[in-house]
């Protein structure tokens, strides 16, 4: 009997899931959480304070790792990056039924005042409960919970539909031209890429009681203008009409008076929903309807008291740094100042700039943007990944709920959200919040040895269930 070539192809592709899931070896889950501490250990010692990055070495460091697992992967960018940063990227292949899912970090860390630190930051020592060091959250902690589900399910043999992208990114911290420039070289590495999982949320876990996992699905973008008044210089003892600084003043006075308008993004109106049963009423109820409760002055006013909560709500803007004379005595040739502008995913930055433009209505005070703004960042909830992490996270917690907070802050994400993938922020790990406001940019970063178990499983669970 011949069998048509399409039958025998789906006989075979059904007979090859039965042998893949046959073979399928159960992970063993305290050797894994062992060999990523030593991993983590051994990343952490690798300095990649940025500047300088120095990231060249930890992409070895990692490509070494992969390649004992067989696992493919390329070390990219060097000569884009100079000075010896450089990106790392690899690739578990499924079968291709579905799109791929990539996990990114970024190898660099920020600096760390050894002075200001109980241990050495770039020990990687493991003192009571947990492992030390520089980059022990932001971000290499986050990066082994990647590369160990990745092997993990390797290992296992676990049939996958879609491939597993690893990313390591160079210079994150410093100037972001390691995603930049991945993004820039290597659209075709990222072409069949659907979801991307990176850093940039907080699982909220308060006295040991985990009250939701948070995925980040939206971010503020920078909106950086410098102002400039240009005068005539001449002596502080005969005050002129020429005196640049005045006119700058007045204009701040104007801006830093100037309330922004208040709008519910959706994402941010789920959030508000999701946490309202946190709170006893009147906050329960002002919570699950905020753009309601905005109307309400005092809800309003509890609601904006919270900081970040008032930064999800409108786009901010911060007077930061102001110039004017350097000596008493000059009225100087220009005055400037720089202000910190944050938009909210769906903000028109021209309209904002025009509304700024009106209210300090003064020709006389030059704009200009010293940082435009990134691709918008407000990813989709309805996603098979986003159903996967409430999955795993019930599994977890079966009390807590996921949510979307937004992050004020500014990470890589927008630039591979300007490719159309759908990028998540994702916290493997069940941190206090004291512990990590603590640590993550401050002294005395570190991860506690259960949550490296905790964060492999919880990351090798979410690849799994959204195959
Ligand atoms: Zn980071």
């Amino acid at each position: 009997m011949k069998l048509p070539s399409k039958l025998l192809a789906a006989l075979l592709l059904v007979v090859n899931a039965a042998t893949a899931q046959g073979q399928q070896k159960p992970v063993d889950w305290d050797a894994l959480s062992k060999e990523g501490q030593t991993i983590l250990g051994d990343y952490l010692r690798i300095n990649t304070t940025n500047p300088p990055g120095n990231e060249m070495v930890a992409a070895k460091f990692l490509k070494a790792i992969l390649d004992k697992e067989g696992i493919e992967s390329q070390i990219l960018d060097s000569a884009d990056l100079g000075g010896n940063h450089a990106n790392l990227y690899a690739r578990v292949k499924g079968n291709g039924s579905k799109k791929a899912i990539a996990l990114l970090h970024h190898m660099d860390v920020v600096p760390a005042t050894a002075s200001q630190w109980s241990v050495d930051p770039f020990s990687g020592v493991v003192k009571d409960g947990y492992i030390w060091g520089r980059g022990a959250i932001d971000m290499k902690g986050e990066a082994v919970a990647h590369l160990m589900a990745m092997i993990a399910l390797k290992r296992s043999g676990a049939p996958l539909n879609r491939d597993i992208v690893f990313i390591a990114n160079a210079d994150e911290e410093f100037t972001s031209t390691g995603g930049l420039v991945f993004v820039k070289n290597h659209a075709d590495l990222l072409k069949d890429v659907e979801y991307l999982i990176t850093e940039a949320t907080e699982n909220s876990v308060v006295d040991g009681k985990v009250k939701y996992f948070a995925v980040g699905v939206a971010e503020k973008r920078t909106f950086w203008q410098k102002l400039t008044v240009k005068g005539i210089p001449s002596h502080g003892s005969r005050p002129t009409k020429n005196n640049p600084v005045p006119k700058l003043v007045a204009a701040l006075d104007k801006i830093a008076k100037y309330e922004t308008p208040l709008h519910v993004t959706p994402g941010v109106q789920k959030y508000f929903r999701d946490i309202a049963r946190l709170y006893p009423e009147p906050r329960r109820t002002w919570l699950s309807d905020v753009t309601k409760a905005l109307n309400d002055p005092a809800a309003r006013s509890w609601i904006l008291d919270d900081v970040y909560w008032n930064a999800y709500l409108r786009n901010t803007i911060s007077l930061t740094g102001i110039t004017g004379s350097n000596k008493t005595n000059v009225i100087p040739p220009e005055a400037t100042a720089e202000i910190d502008i944050r938009l909210l995913p769906d903000a028109d930055p021209n309209e904002v700039l025009a509304t700024l433009q009106r209210i300090v209505g003064d020709t006389a005070v030059h704009w200009s943007t010293i940082l435009p703004p990134k691709t918008p960042l407000e990813s989709p909830i309805d996603t098979d990944l986003f159903r996967a992490i409430e999955r795993a996270a019930k599994e977890r917690a079966p009390d807590a709920f996921v949510t979307t907070p937004m992050q004020t802050g500014a990470t890589d994400r927008p630039t591979y959200r300007k490719l159309g993938i759908i990028t998540y922020a994702i916290d493997p790990f069940l941190t206090e919040q004291a512990e990590r406001q603590k640590g993550v940019h401050g002294n005395n970063e570190r991860l506690s040895i259960a949550n490296v178990g905790f964060g492999i499983k919880y990351v090798y669970d979410i690849l799994r269930y959204v195959q």
